[in-house]
Parts: structure tokens; sequence; C-alpha cells
């Protein structure tokens, strides 16, 4: 398939976007940049202005204030069909009275392509997407699946510059979204596309994106790739938002270059930090459940500390077993393999001491609710 060309030059970039409604801030001064032939993905709850940054791109909603490039061609105020911007939403949005083929040959005839380039283009993308035996039907006709491939290859058949996708996996069944979401990520590695993706599951960002966004309130709050995301977040929001179940409070006792120590209960937990704290400030312990083990099997509790508690609940999981534990102050949980779980007897009501194989430390959100900004970090 021809693709894209000059693929190098199509990055994206996004300066000092806003959106406002009258004194609500959909969108609250959102910059960043997105290297060509990536995948992108705007990730936050409901109503934190992920759509509207997406719309604001596609020239679907006008910006209060900011600009928006691609390839250094300014296309802030552009009409969308000027902005060869593909669109892929949750919905599908197909036109219901015309075929798969019409759909995806509309935007080609608006684009004034000749009916034998729109013939070639029309088979091409439908196999890649593999409909081509549904080009004759009526949306209607086609299961969600078939639709919604039949939308992205009515995105892709324009050759866009960024291809922009709102949800488009959540009206999807479990496995079928496993599929579409690596049909999408084929897409981008053998067309080179650029993708801005739109999603509020993390688990769905993770396995899709190259670089991720974190929005919250129409800002934000931290850029990164999927693993240094769930490994070192910015803030609890960003730790609770991606699904890090242990955030355990405390008072800095050391810091020393990149790493602190905090004593938590009545036990010292060590981890590393990318943020300023001194001394004497609150954090909080960010672990992960996976991070882990039964004191005295494989890790040095001396490296990151230990926690020992009462075992309130234990559940399958199929590879391993989750282990829910009562300490003093808060609830613990915890990932452990089923060997090991199985060979200890681990019960609950049994006491258990957990040794922390891994620990991020980050300052306890100010009392405004505000996580830190991104030049707070180092
Ligand atoms: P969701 O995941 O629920 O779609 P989102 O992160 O995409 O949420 P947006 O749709 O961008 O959020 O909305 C951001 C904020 O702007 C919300 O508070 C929303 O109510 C508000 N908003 C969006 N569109 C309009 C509009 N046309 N008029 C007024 N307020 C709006």
């Amino acid at each position: 398939m021809s693709g894209l060309s000059d693929n190098e030059a199509k990055n994206l970039s996004v300066h000092g976007l806003k959106k406002h409604y009258g004194k609500v801030a959909a969108v609250d001064d959102i910059s960043f940049d997105v290297a060509a032939g990536t995948l992108v993905t705007l990730l936050g709850p409901s109503g934190c202005g992920k759509t509207t940054t997406l719309r604001m791109i596609g020239g679907l909603v006008e910006p209060t204030a900011g600009r928006i490039t691609i390839a250094g061609r300014d296309i802030t105020t552009l009409p969308p069909w000027k902005r060869n911007c593909g669109f892929v939403f949750q919905s599908y949005a197909l036109f219901p009275h015309m075929t798969v083929r019409d759909n995806i040959g509309y935007g080609l005839k608006l684009r004034g392509w000749e009916n034998q380039r729109i013939r070639e283009k029309i088979d091409e993308v439908a196999g890649f997407m593999d409909i081509a035996v549904l080009l004759d039907r009526l949306p209607r006709n086609l299961s969600g699946g078939q639709q919604q491939r039949s939308a992205v290859a009515r995105a892709i058949a324009i050759e866009p510059d960024v291809l922009l996708m709102d949800e488009p996996l959540a009206n999807l069944d479990a496995q079928l979204r496993d599929r579409i979401r690596d049909e999408i990520r084929r897409l981008q590695h053998e067309l080179g596309v650029t993708i801005i993706y739109v999603t509020h599951d993390q688990a769905e960002a993770f396995s899709i994106s190259d670089q991720v966004l974190v929005i919250n309130a129409g800002r934000v709050v931290q850029k990164g790739n999927p693993q240094q995301i769930f490994a070192r977040p910015a803030s609890t929001f960003v730790a609770s938002f991606v699904g890090v179940n242990n955030l355990l409070g405390g008072r800095v006792v050391t810091v020393e270059a990149d790493e602190a120590t905090i004593e938590w209960n009545g036990c010292r937990i060590r981890g590393h930090t990318d943020l300023r704290m001194a001394v004497g400030d609150r954090a909080i312990a960010v672990i992960g459940a996976q991070s882990f083990n039964l004191e005295g099997q494989g890790s040095n509790p001396a490296v990151h500390g230990s926690i020992s508690g009462e075992i309130s609940a234990v559940s399958f999981q199929g590879n391993h077993y989750r282990i829910s534990l009562r300490t003093q102050n808060d609830a613990i949980v915890a990932e452990l393999s089923k060997d090991l779980v199985e060979h200890s007897r681990l019960e609950p009501g049994s006491p258990i001491a957990l040794a922390i194989n891994n620990a991020f430390i980050i300052p306890e959100d100010r009392s405004d609710g505000k996580t830190p900004n991104l030049e707070d970090i180092r």
C-alpha cells in the first residue's frame, strides 16, 4: 500500500491550546509534540478535555486560544477538509444510507479524485482492512467490528497526515477490542501514520501507545511512555488513575540523589524519585501490587523496606494470587506467584511479611487537590 510519503516531516505540534465554554475551561492550556509515525494517547477521566482536544486538532471545534501545526504548517484556523486528518469515532459514524464502498469513497470524491483512482484506493484499503467482501453492504447489515473496520478504512483512504481516533474500541466486546486494537497497531507500523488516540481506559492506553499524555481537568499532568508512567507516576492522581494499588503516606526521613526514604507506619520505605522534596515533607510511597515478595524469598528487604500485617483475603487470579493484608494504617494489595502462595499456605488470618522490590516516592499532592506541575519534575 502506498501509505504516507515523506513521513519524517509530518509531525504534529499543539501549543497553548485552550477551549472555554463560558466559565468552563474544557481545555486549559495544553501543549505537546507528536513525532511522525507514532501513536500518542490522550488518557484521562470522563470530562477532562480529551475529546475537545482531539476535535480542535481535527477542526471540528474552534480553539479559544493556541496554535496547531502539522509539518510546520499552521492549521489552527483551517476548515476540517483542508487539514488532511482522518477521524474514527466510537460510534463508527458511517453514513447509513451509503454502502461501505461509497462511505470509503466519499472523502476522495470531496477531494476531487478521479473515478479510476478512487476505485483503486477503495480496493487497496478494503484489502488492507480485510473488508473486500463487504463493500456493497449498507452499515446496518454489518457487525460492530465490521463497521469499525470500515470506518478505519474510510479514515485511512484519504492518506491522512494524522489519524484521530476517539475511543474507537468502546462499543466492541472484549475479544473484538483486542483484534481491532492489534489492527490499529499494524496499520500504524505498516503505513507509518501518526495517530492521536483518545481513551479513558489505562490498560488500553498502555497496550497501544508509544507515548501517553495523562490529562486531568483540561491540563496535561504527565507525559511519557507507558512504562515510565506506570513505574514513575508524577502524582497520586496519575498513580491511582493508572491502577497502582498501594499509595502509602508518610514523612520524608532521607533524600539522596534520586532516592528518598519515608517513614510509614513505623517502617522505612526507600524508593526512587524524580520530584523535589526535603526531609520532613509529607510524601507518598507508590508501590504496585506486583512489587512484593515474601520476606526472605529472593529480595533483600533492606533495600526498599518491608511490610507486615495479617492476610484479610486471598483470591486466585489464574497465574498468580492477589493477597490483601491489613496493617495498622492501610490496606495493602500484593500479587504473589501461584507456587509461592500454595507452597507457603497463605490463608486469611495468617500473619505475613512482605519485602518491597520496588517503590517510587512522590510528594503528597497540595491541599488544593492539584497535581504537581511538570516543571516540578527534575
Ligand atoms: P469523555 O471521556 O466523557 O468523553 P472527555 O475527556 O472527552 O470526556 P470533553 O468531551 O472534552 O471530555 O469535555 C470536557 C469538558 O467540557 C466537560 O466538562 C464537558 O462537559 C465540557 N464541554 C464539552 N463540550 C461542551 C459544549 N459544547 N458546551 C459546553 N461544555 C462542553
